[in-house]
């Protein structure tokens, strides 16, 4: 007969909050102001050529097909990634909820992540361990990771990446996010986490210091890999804001951990998580 504990094991949970955070989010409101003033722009020339601009989204919400494009923009916007994006994958972490729209953003997002060797090993890891991306409104965030661990360890973990970024911001910035989460996801499966044993130094406003510097780290790699290390030329926007953090990460751990302290202090942090 196989033998149960006596008590269900305690589950605790732990939110890891972010990616680029909302200090990234005011400058992507300026940004997302000119682009909406570049798809007027390309819509118009799509008018004059008589092609009507949204015949492959018309089954979609406006502002969900606008965001469609919005982002097909921004691909042509910038330095282009140093390396090419891997081929499509058989299988994507996404879940079934997520609409069709946010999908296909989110698959190319993982084809660029899928790009460097880091990308890719975090890739396989969401893979093999059921850690699957959704996407909701998120009102300062721009994606956290849940997880969830008992005293046998980790349990389970769920990326939930905010809509308004997966529709505004560009391919790199979003597989950026991606990474990051991703790392959160690892060092939660691997017991890396600080949460475990409670070593986490922890901002005021709840964010697990700890936790941020590392995935803010491997976004800061990711980035480097994509653009070098002078990061993105013509970056503007949230791709400043990668910029700004990968200039950060190369100055070395005590600059970088203060950079990450400073942009996660934020009282917004965690709202309506
Ligand atoms: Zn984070």
């Amino acid at each position: 007969m196989q033998q149960y504990p006596q008590f269900e094991p305690e589950i605790d949970e732990n939110a890891s909050l972010d990616a680029t955070a909302g200090c990234f989010r005011a400058i992507g409101l300026a940004m997302a102001t000119t682009v909406l003033a570049l798809v007027t722009l390309i819509l118009g020339i799509w008018a004059a050529i008589n092609v009507p601009p949204l015949t492959a989204f018309d089954n979609l919400p406006p502002e969900e097909a606008v965001g469609r494009v919005v982002t097909v923009a921004l691909d042509d916007i910038g330095e282009t990634p140093g390396v090419e994006p891997a081929a499509p994958a058989e299988w994507y972490p996404i879940d079934d909820t997520v609409n069709v729209v946010y999908t296909g953003v989110l698959e190319r997002a993982f084809d660029l992540l899928r790009a460097t060797d880091e990308g890719a090993r975090l890739f396989d890891v969401l893979v093999e361990n059921d850690v699957l991306v959704s996407v909701e409104e998120l009102p300062y965030n721009a994606g956290y990771t849940r997880t969830r661990w008992s005293w046998y360890g980790w349990v389970g973990s769920h990326i939930v990446i905010d809509a308004e970024s997966v529709r505004s911001r560009n391919l790199d910035t979003l597989a950026a996010i991606l990474v990051h989460e991703a790392a959160h996801a690892e060092r939660a499966i691997t017991g890396e986490a600080c949460f475990y044993e409670e070593t986490c130094d922890t901002l005021p406003n709840g964010v697990e210091l700890t936790e941020e510097i590392a995935a803010h780290g491997a976004e800061a790699r990711f980035w480097q890999e994509l653009f070098g290390a002078d990061g993105k030329r013509f970056a503007y926007g949230s791709d400043s804001g990668q910029n700004r953090l990968l200039e950060a990460w190369q100055k070395g751990d005590t600059a970088f951990a203060s950079f990450v302290r400073s942009i996660r202090g934020d009282d917004r942090e965690g709202v309506g998580i």
